[in-house]
Formats: C-alpha cells, structure tokens, sequence
C-alpha cells in the first residue's frame, strides 16, 4: 500500500480505501477502511440475518435470489462498466464475465431445494425399526474472501452458493476492486433490504486475515496459493473449516488428430483473455510433434492480430495489479536466459501498464515461465511426441486447476487422466460457464469446489437423523439383547453378507 498514487494500485486516504482505473489512474471510488472490531460487528449482524434468512426456507430464499438474478441481468450493462473501469478488463470481457456469474445465481437459487433438502434414505437390517433422515444445514455465517481477476465470477461462486445454502455472508473483495464489490452487494440489499444478509467489509489483506479470526462458520477464500496458506493457518486457531480456490498453471495438450484452427481459436483466448490473468487460463501448451509446426504457425499468425489497450475495440486491457508486470518480465527474461526463444513477443511486449501477447518456444520445464503461475498474456509452446506425453508433462507441476485436450479420437482419455480438478475436451475454460459442474482443484490449486451440487453442499453441514418407527425387531444396538437375538443377528450377516460375490 503506497500513499502516492499509481494507477491501480490502491491507496488509503482519511481511512478510506480508493480505487483507481490501472490504464487511466482515473479514481473510481472510495470506501471506508474496516477494522477487526468493525469486521467482527458485521460478523454479529450476519448471525442474526441467518436466523432470518434460514426462516424463509428454500422458497422464500429462491425467490429473492431468482429477484436478485434478474436484476443483474438488467443492469449487466452497468455491471459491466464498473469492472471495465475498475480492474481494465474491456466491457466485452466484462459482460461475459457478468453473464456468468448470474447464471450462477440462478442455478444455486433454483436447485438448493432438491440437492440440500430433507430425503429419506434407506435403512440398514440392524437397525430396520429406525427410519434415516439426510438433509444440509447451513454453517450460520460464511465468510468470502475474493481475488480481483475476476471480481464478480469468482465470489459470486461462492457468495451465491453460501446464500442458496442458507447462509447469511459477509464478504471481503479484493483491495484492487472495492467498487465492484460494493456495486454488487448493494444490488442485493435492494433485493433484500430487510436484514443484512449479505455485508461487505473492504480494506487490505490485514481486514481478510480478521475475518479469518470473526468466527465465521466457514470461510471460503479465492486468491493466490501462499495467501490461501495463510488463511489456513489462521483458521486453523477456531478449527474454522475453509474452502481454498488458489492459482493454477493450466496446460494444453493438442494430440496428432486435433482440429488445428478450433485448438489455435481456443488457444488464443484461453491464455490471454482478461490479459492472461485467469486462474484457469491456460499458460503451458505441449504440441504433438507432428503438427507442432503448423500449429505454432497458425498460433503466432492469430495472437499478432490481438489488440491491447483501453478501448473496448482491444481484444485485452492493462495488467490490472501493476506489480504483477514485474512477475511476467521475470518470466520472460528467465525463459529466454535458459534457451528458450520469443516468437511473438517478449521482453520488449511489457510496456506497463500492458503486455502483448507473447508467444515463447523450446523453453525448459524447469524455468519460472513452465514451473510458475505466470498471470500474464503469455504461452510456453512445447514440441512432445504426443497426447501422452503431453499429459505426462502437464502432470508434472505443484498446480492442478483446470487443463485442456485437443484431439478427434482420444480427448475423453487423456482429459481423464490430466491431474487437475477440470478438463475441457476441444475448447478451453468451459467448465467454468457450466453452473452444474463443480469448479476447484487439486495440489496447489487448493481443495473444495464451488458451482453446481458439490458447490452447494460446500456450504452446509449433512445432517443425518434416524427416527424409531416401530419396536426392535432384534435388539442389537442395547443391552436388552437376548442370546436368541445374537443368534438371528449371525445368521442375518451371513445371509446378507457371507456370499463372495
Ligand atoms: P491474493 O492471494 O493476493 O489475495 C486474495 C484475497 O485475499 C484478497 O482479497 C486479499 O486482500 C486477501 N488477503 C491478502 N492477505 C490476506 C491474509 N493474510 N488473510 C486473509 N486474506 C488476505 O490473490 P489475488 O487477489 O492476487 O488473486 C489472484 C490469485 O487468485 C491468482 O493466483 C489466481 O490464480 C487465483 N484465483 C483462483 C481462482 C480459483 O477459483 N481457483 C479464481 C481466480 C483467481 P487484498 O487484495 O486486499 O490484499
């Protein structure tokens, strides 16, 4: 935190946290700096609208989110607009990214009932005089911690998914993107002014660490692996469950068979939409060798047509975390120091506040651009020999978020076997604008998944519950049980159980 202004980098002024444009250093807005008492407040107030909120059922939830839902969407426009002016994204990138996250909203409001509701379950032998009951109680409070990459998607899988589950949430975004945070927020205590279900709480890392320590039932925490280490250690002091959605280091893999010009068009996007700072955009791509050359070919030939800049005609806007520029030059600069090459690109595209695109060759698997998350619109091209190379290679990192497969005959083999939590098989980051799939990683990329059913039971606890329908028929589970019951119970195991098969 500086208290001389750069764009995009936040200041506090007067105890109030001010956001700028990090293309323009235009200010965007201010907001008051929360303390850890002020963070524990709200964490009071939210226990409280949890006992409203839970009042209201399934039903009465559902429709104040399906009201919320439809009021983003008529004001996607102006949603849009704040995140382009906040974080730089162009207003295309924006709404997209808006139109996402409401379709999120929608899924959870509508199928919170059927996946967290009271069922029956079937009973056991031993115990057939009890009936069993499951059901999804919600945690009381959630707390939510977000990134800014995505400033709208990413909380919103879990703040929605929180709220359909019965939670009320108090959510702390990004310092880089207060605005939008705030904007969103406020939309929703239109929908439901009569308690506040959902609070924000903004200032720096040091506000997200409090909200670690509030008491919150769960926390759920968006960001970068060594912050998401901190956020368990903190928890760890109230054994506060948590939720980890860290970074990632996502591969291509385009076997022999692969149709070029959809895996290139996929390519293209996938590692530098939002200026490659994507959690799942892919950063690594490993070529089949006997299309490697055309494939490079056709990649640099489209990534050198991308435009960069702040209008809404660029194809992507500015690094939105200047400091983020210095991780990509040293990228780059160690790519090419251990032999790799630029073919598009390179040093001379990190021209702050932007990076063009930049396309690097023959770079080895030990050097930062492979090992590291790079957050930038950058790709490594690697020549393999094929699909199962590729994937052998794409295995080997600490992250295992998401992943792609370009091939006609074997994409649901080898997307099978990619470590990660996510494949998409011929495009690149679907999975994440699918709401009933689940969205989360493995190693490094952190633990939990939000969206779709898991993402919903994520926010509840199951609770089992058995009720006595009839008398014991064999006493087994008391000390009134009679040699004679023993007796039924062994012969009843062996009828159920002795057979091999
Ligand atoms: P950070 O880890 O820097 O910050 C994430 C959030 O944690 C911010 O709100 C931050 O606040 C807060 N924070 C910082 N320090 C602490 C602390 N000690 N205790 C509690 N909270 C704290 O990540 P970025 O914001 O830079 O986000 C980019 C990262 O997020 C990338 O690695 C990206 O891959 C990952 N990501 C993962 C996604 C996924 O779903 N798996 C999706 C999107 C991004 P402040 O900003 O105020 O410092």
């Amino acid at each position: 935190m500086t208290s001389t202004r750069t764009p995009g980098v936040p200041v506090v002024e007067d105890g109030a946290l001010v956001s700028t444009n990090p293309a323009t250093g235009e200010e965007v807005g201010r907001f008051p700096v929360a303390t850890a008492a002020d963070v524990d407040a709200a964490v009071a107030r939210a226990r409280e609208a949890a006992t409203w909120w839970v009042g209201l059922g399934h039903a009465g939830r559902r429709q104040r989110l399906l009201r919320y839902r439809s009021v983003l969407a008529n004001r996607i426009t102006e949603l849009a607009d704040v995140i382009h002016r906040e974080g730089g994204k162009p207003a295309a990138e924006a709404v997209v990214e808006a139109a996402a996250a409401i379709d999120h909203i929608a899924w959870a409001a509508g199928n919170a009932r059927r996946v967290l509701g009271q069922r029956k379950l079937r009973g056991s032998l031993m115990v057939a005089e009890h009936a069993a009951y499951l059901e999804y109680q919600p945690y009381g409070v959630v707390g939510v911690i977000g990134p800014w990459n995505y400033p709208v998607f990413t909380p919103m899988g879990s703040i929605a998914y929180a709220l359909a589950a019965g939670n009320a949430v108090v959510f702390k975004p990004s310092e880089y993107t207060p605005a939008v945070g705030q904007w969103i927020v406020d939309r929703f205590n239109e929908v439901v002014p009569e308690h506040p279900v959902l609070q924000i709480v903004h200032g720096t890392g040091e506000v997200g660490a409090a909200l670690c320590r509030s008491g919150v039932g769960k926390l759920a925490f968006t960001g970068s692996t060594a912050t998401g280490k901190k956020v368990m250690a903190a928890c760890a002091e109230t054994l506060t469950p948590v939720l980890v959605e860290c970074g990632g280091k996502d591969a291509m893999i385009v076997e022999a068979d692969a149709d070029l010009d959809a895996a290139v068009s996929a390519c293209v996007w996938g590692g530098m939409t939002n200026a490659g700072q994507t959690c799942v955009g892919i950063e690594r791509v490993y070529v089949a060798e006997r299309v490697y050359d055309d494939f490079l070919k056709r990649l640099v030939d489209r990534a050198s047509k991308l435009t960069v800049g702040v209008g809404d005609d660029a194809d992507f806007g500015p690094v939105t975390m200047p400091s983020q520029i210095e991780i990509i030059r040293r990228h780059i600069d160690d790519a090419i120091a251990s032999g790799g090459r630029a073919v598009l690109g390179g040093p001379e595209a990190v021209q702050p506040p932007y990076v063009k695109p930049t396309i690097l060759v023959d770079v080895p698997e030990d050097s930062a651009a492979v090992r590291e998350e790079t957050f930038g619109p950058t790709l490594t091209v690697t020549r393999v020999r094929d699909g199962d190379e590729g994937v052998e290679r794409a295995n080997a990192s600490v992250y295992g978020l998401g992943g792609s497969v370009f091939s006609r005959s074997r994409g649901m083999e080898l997307a099978r076997r990619l470590r990660s939590g996510m494949t998409s098989i011929n495009g690149a980051i679907s999975f994440a604008g699918v709401p009933s799939l689940p969205f989360g990683g493995v190693g490094d990329s952190g633990f939990g998944r939000i969206h779709g059913e898991d993402g919903l039971r994520e926010f509840a606890r199951a609770k089992a519950i058995t009720r006595r329908r009839a008398p014991s028929l064999i006493p087994a589970m008391s000390f009134d049980r009679t040699p004679k019951a023993v007796a039924m119970i062994i012969r009843s195991v062996k009828l159920l159980h002795g057979r091999s098969r």
